[in-house]
């Protein structure tokens, strides 16, 4: 196999990068990265930058639009009928060749122009660092396990968030910022650069692409009939070795690998919900920085030429499966998978790796894996069947009384159109009630999860003037359903942001309610039976005083009826406003 460093034309030193002046081993800081970019916008008229949003420490986190023919807008990029695609890098920002790349891959076409003719169909947008604090706390120390540049930035933004699961849930100012970026241009097609790392093997760089029923048929097809086998061909002619991102789907590799959907919380699993195509770039962390900086530019590279040579099937595609998702699961009624579980079907897959060996750790007391760099090809079992865990039927409406008006302001970023009700109105509306409720022990991504079933109920009710109104007859109408049906793995529900509606707020003295509870029991002849069999039938039950004095309290009208009931409402009709 070639090596696959490419040979560069004389390049003026002013438009060298850091890399190449350091013979491959830097990468630049934040405010050397932008000086480099800014020069795209001061010298050709193909460039413009403008800033996204403030990080929490105050750096601007920036934008490049670049373009043949001025459509440095959303509304003249739309109006072009180019594809729009938008790289980013750095979301881990350790992981950063991406960046390097990017440099590269505009000069090529900006500067000498030898790729200008790339542009001819599309508008390209680049995030040079997406997490820009994490990139400013940079050490050689950050990544144990990687291969360079000499300095690295964290993984993990300045409030100690990792944004690659902050998608749905918006928590950080990054996010809310990529989220209004990403609903004012609404790209074709986006590419995210990471590197990997884990077991070692030979693949240079995998890639992360949405193929099973998480994503619209029309989007996987593509995928799987055209991009994806002409990509592959291009990077390995390259000299790359590719393989699909690898997961372990236990400890060690011969355990076997998995492809399974990625919940929404994640990039390249919320583009597939938002109806568009996310190529997940993972390069090796164990291979040579400037290996990996060439690599990345080789993927970008064929992806960018694909879609420029694709856009107009591109964009149809995407619109296709925008009307497919209103038509599926609002007119026809159909329900909507929203989550997903492993099977053990599976398929062989020949695993190009290292062979290695165990040896006794003196440090462990146990054994440890080492790898050689003996080329090895191996069967691994390829675990890339999912089966549909749950999945919903989407409402006409859904309504989100307005004291929740913080969550409508994110469901506003993710492109989501909300009304208000103008006047008060009574309907009848689904809800649920949550049962069997468990929170996490521990925080994840600074939130205390939770995890419940949930019983329906009907009932009519006047809805006051203000609520929010959410029609789900809108393209976003995956992502509403996966924020506001609260058994989905990332909705705003399981992301603890009702928490305190699992709480018990209002409660009797036992010396108050004992009186109340005899009252009752001698009264109703339909609780008594009730009360009376629980005893006999529930040992917990009968052996705990307060459970059973709580058996009355619920049933009593002192009981707080929207204890445990999800304020958010479904409504079966459309509502005229
Ligand atoms: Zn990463």
């Amino acid at each position: 196999m070639k090596r696959n460093i490419p040979l560069q034309k004389s390049i003026s030193s002013e438009w060298l990068t850091l890399f190449e002046k350091s013979n491959q081993q830097k990468s630049p800081s934040y405010q050397e990265t932008i000086s480099y970019f800014k020069k795209f916008v001061d010298h050709t008229p193909y460039a413009k930058m403008f800033t996204i949003g403030i990080s929490p420490q105050g750096r601007e986190i920036k934008c490049l639009v670049v373009t043949g023919n001025e459509e440095f807008t959303p509304e003249k990029a739309k109006k072009s009928g180019k594809s729009i695609v938008l790289i980013q890098n750095g979301i881990h920002s350790g992981e950063i060749e991406g960046k390097d790349a990017c440099m590269l891959l505009l000069r090529n076409m900006l500067v000498t122009k030898e790729k200008f003719h790339l542009l001819k169909n599309l508008v390209l947008l680049i995030i040079p660092v997406f997490n820009v604090d994490g990139h400013e706390r940079s050490s050689q120390f950050n990544r144990p396990n990687q291969n360079g540049p000499l300095m690295m930035g964290w993984r993990t933004t300045s409030q100690n968030l990792n944004l690659n699961r902050d998608y749905m849930k918006a928590d950080s100012p990054e996010m809310k910022a990529w989220l209004k970026l990403f609903s004012d241009w609404l790209p074709d097609f986006m590419i995210d650069n990471h590197t990997t790392n884990g077991a070692d093997y030979q693949y240079h760089i995998t890639y992360g692409l949405e193929q099973q029923v998480n994503i619209s048929n029309f989007l996987s097809g593509w995928i799987k009939e055209k991009y994806l086998p002409h990509l592959i061909k291009k990077v390995e002619k390259d000299g790359f070795l590719t393989a699909p991102y690898i997961e372990f789907k236990d400890e060690k590799l011969t355990d076997g690998i998995t492809s399974y959907p990625m919940m929404p919380r994640f990039y390249n699993g919320y583009c597939a919900i938002q109806n568009r195509i996310c190529l997940l770039v993972e390069t090796h962390s164990l291979k040579p920085f400037n290996n990996r900086v060439f690599s990345t530019l080789s993927i970008m590279h064929h992806t960018i030429d694909f879609v420029n040579r694709n856009f107009r099937e591109l964009i149809a595609l995407n619109k296709k499966a925008d009307n497919q998702t209103v038509n599926y699961y609002y007119n026809k009624g159909k329900v909507l998978p929203v989550d997903f579980e492993d099977t053990d079907e599976y398929e062989n897959f020949s695993f190009k790796g290292f062979e290695s060996y165990e040896e006794e750790s003196e440090i462990t007391g146990n054994k440890v894996l080492r790898y050689t760099d003996k080329p090895i090809v191996f069967n691994v079992p390829l675990f890339n069947k999912t089966r549909i865990k749950y999945a919903v039927s989407v409402p006409k409406t859904y309504l989100i009384p307005r004291e929740f008006s913080h969550l409508v302001e994110i469901m506003k970023l993710h492109g989501i159109k909300c009304d208000v009700l103008p006047s008060s109105m009574k309907m009848t509306v689904n809800r649920y009630k949550f049962v069997n409720d468990q929170f996490a022990q521990r925080p994840y991504e600074g939130k205390q999860q939770v995890t419940f079933y949930v019983i329906q109920f009907t009932e009519k009710i006047k809805i006051p003037k203000g609520t929010f109104v959410v029609r789900t007859n809108q393209r976003t109408l995956r992502v509403i359903a996966n924020l506001l049906e609260p058994m989905t793995p990332d909705s705003f529900v399981r992301w603890g942001f009702f928490n305190s509606f699992f709480e018990r707020k209002e409660y009797a003295e036992p010396y108050v309610m004992e009186p109340i509870a005899k009252k009752m029991l001698r009264d109703d002849s339909i609780l008594r039976k009730e009360f009376y069999a629980k005893l006999d039938s529930d040992e917990n039950f009968r052996n705990n005083p307060l459970e059973r004095l709580d058996f009355f309290y619920r049933n009593s009208p002192n009981f707080d009826k929207i204890e445990k009931v999800y304020p958010v409402m479904r409504v079966d009709e459309k509502i005229l406003l």
